[in-house]
């Protein structure tokens, strides 16, 4: 008889959205008359700018002609897209990576659960807690993170490291060492993110210790100050130590259309083995390139137009978070984040629990947003709301907040 992966069993069932699914869809039927405003989806809602759609277009067209047919991409990437990468996201930040450190895929959750493939499956992983959930099934999937405790809702071998409002969410260098360190900024939940002295401590640390970051950028485009890093690779040492992955979901809009990369710089060794050759042989066997017009349309988004466009998309949503941050707290909540990312993450008042706050919210105010236990055991006593719903939405969801 075949054997199966037994790590699949291990794995807690994933409620957090279900959840929420039927607990919403009770209360509507109960309460027909009620409208009720969504602000815990993660996915983008405005539809695709005009360069992308004109860049797509002209790709579809060209697929339909012998002389501009395009089979299959070539492995790291088509070089038009590398080459505005390199040019849009790190010659602009001063950052030396080059396009042949980029490998094209088909966006970062693909990427950041694949990953730790090329990682011994003894190595010990260390991530913030509360997490984006993948970082950790994906290594429980592979067998490296020992047995759950249902009571403490964590793993033996997994290194957490808590983000709360008393460290600002930032998290300490932890006490035990590891060999993974996943690292997300700006960061889903919290909305939360790091300034590039605090980031250059973690650079240093795992250059010391010999770990590798795996830093996650997905929403690098939503950074609106100064002092914070667009991409590791502005620290010094960064080269020798991290892998950035990027995601073209959030600053375009592509949740449906389906783009993102890797950045593995050749320094970046284990021993004598390079990662750039390992992730090179793993995308060349397991990935056939993401497709021919995506790229285009991800070139487009580098485009002088794309990028102007892009810009007040992402101005859009940062006006929601702006508008749920201060609307909150002019309510009188502690919440956080939703400068530098479409998250807010709010203290649940009276000693709520997240769920309890979730069926409050609900119940009083016809909101739907996300508890934050979900996201991990210090996320309890928080909430996460986010500015991709619509502004009128928004706005009458925190009248209504005001009117608690
Ligand atoms: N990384 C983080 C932190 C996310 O929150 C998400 C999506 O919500 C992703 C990656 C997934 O990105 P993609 O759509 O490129 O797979």
């Amino acid at each position: 008889m075949f054997k199966i992966n037994e790590n699949y069993l291990k794995l807690p069932g994933s409620y957090l959205f279900s959840t929420i699914g039927k607990k919403v869809a009770a209360y509507s039927s109960a309460n027909p008359d009620k409208s009720i405003i969504r602000l815990g989806i993660g996915d983008v809602t405005q539809p695709l700018a005009p360069a992308i759609i004109e860049a797509l277009h002209k790709a579809v067209d060209e697929m339909g002609k012998k002389e501009t047919f395009h089979g299959y991409a070539p492995d790291l990437g088509y070089e038009f897209l590398r080459n505005a990468i390199v040019k849009g996201d790190y010659e602009s930040r001063g950052a030396d990576i080059k396009a042949d450190e980029i490998f094209v895929s088909d966006g970062a959750k693909c990427d950041s659960s694949n990953i730790q493939e090329i990682f011994g499956s003894d190595n010990k992983i260390a991530v913030c807690d509360p997490v984006y959930p993948v970082y950790v099934d994906s290594n429980v999937m592979a067998g490296r993170t020992g047995e759950y405790n249902k009571e403490t809702e964590t793993w033996s071998k997994v290194i957490y490291m808590p983000c709360t409002k008393e460290n600002n969410f930032t998290p300490e260098l932890p006490k035990e060492t590891p060999d993974m360190i996943y690292l997300c900024y700006p960061n889903n939940p919290t909305g939360s993110t790091i300034t590039k002295d605090e980031l250059q401590k973690w650079v240093d640390y795992a250059n010391k210790v010999g770990a590798v970051i795996i830093y996650d950028a997905a929403y690098e485009a939503y950074i609106s100050e100064d002092n914070v890093p667009h991409t590791i690779y502005e620290c010094e040492g960064a080269r020798t130590c991290a892998i950035e992955l990027r995601s073209f979901s959030k600053n375009a809009g592509f949740t449906g259309v389906r783009l993102g990369f890797t950045v593995i710089p050749k320094e970046l060794k284990c021993g004598e083995v390079s990662l750039h050759a390992m992730w090179a042989r793993r995308h060349g066997t397991k990935y056939n390139g993401a497709p021919y017009i995506v790229q285009r349309a991800g070139e487009a988004v580098y485009s002088e137009a794309g990028e102007q466009q892009l810009k007040e998309q992402v101005a859009y949503y940062m006006n929601n978070a702006k508008t749920i941050r201060e609307g909150l707290i002019s309510a009188g909540y502690e919440a956080f984040g939703g400068i530098n990312a479409p998250y807010v993450w709010l203290k649940t008042p009276d000693k709520m629990t997240s769920w309890e706050f979730f069926d409050y919210l609900l119940e009083q105010a016809n909101i739907v947003g996300t508890p934050g236990s979900g996201f991990g055991p210090s996320g309890e006593g928080y909430f996460r709301l986010t500015g991709f719903g619509s502004h009128e939405a928004t706005v009458e969801a925190m009248e209504r907040i005001k009117r608690l």
